[in-house]
């Protein structure tokens, strides 16, 4: 297999809610939660982990397009040629591997608008806390004990992404970008991070020229 190219989208990945990629409490600096959110060890600013894009996409394109996915509940690993899946993301399982995963996912730091714009609202935490609590049903009051707080990224914040695809030798790279965007529209019509069921984690994505990422995926490989 010889590798043709590298092609390499970059975009801004858009919050249009809050989005809430957790961390761990062992990281966690003064006057922060107990459930933070991922963040640069140094910077403290948020980050959107590549693990988590990539992570996210492909389970979404499992659930449409692997049969054996569903029956085990675990990332494909049929490394099966004709697997986009597999192709594309890796097979789950290094003994069925027989090919270059294609897809390459970087980390999203935030927009350099979104850094300062972050700095600015809420400076050192750059994220806000949102406190929530279970009613208990019969009294309509509060359940006591129920109070917790999150840390979550908020609405509005951007990130640059950057995605790469590689291109082998005999690739019908135009298929494999299609396929892409049809995880980018599942992934904006799903939800990414914690708390998705409850507002949390509604994502966009774009160009830096506005136009949606899926469009323009689409356009690419002709
Ligand atoms: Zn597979």
């Amino acid at each position: 297999m010889k590798l043709a190219k590298f092609t390499t989208v970059d975009g801004i990945l858009v919050c249009e809610t809050g989005l809430r990629i957790g961390g761990t409490a062992e990281g966690t600096g003064i006057g922060e939660t107990d459930n933070p959110i991922i963040r640069h060890p140094i910077t403290r600013m948020p980050y959107v982990p590549g693990s988590s894009l990539k992570g996210k996409l492909r389970s979404l394109l499992e659930q449409k397009y692997s049969d054996n996915s569903q029956k085990t509940g675990r990332p494909c690993d049929c490394g099966k040629t004709d697997c986009l899946v597999c192709r594309l993301f890796g097979s789950g399982d290094v003994k069925t591997t027989r090919e270059v995963s294609r897809l390459i996912f970087r980390d999203c730091p935030p927009t350099e608008q979104s850094a300062s714009q972050l700095d600015d609202a809420l400076p050192g935490a750059f994220a806000e806390t949102k406190t929530e609590i279970a009613m208990d049903r019969n009294k309509g009051t509060t359940r006591s004990g129920s109070l917790r707080q999150q840390e979550r990224v908020p609405a509005g914040t951007e990130f640059d992404f950057s995605l790469s695809l590689r291109v082998f030798e005999g690739d019908d790279e135009a298929a494999h970008w299609q396929f892409v965007a049809e995880g980018v529209e599942m992934l904006e019509a799903d939800t990414l991070g914690g708390s998705g069921t409850r507002g949390y984690g509604k994502v966009r994505f774009r160009t830096k020229d506005g136009q949606p990422l899926a469009e323009y995926l689409r356009s690419l490989g002709g």
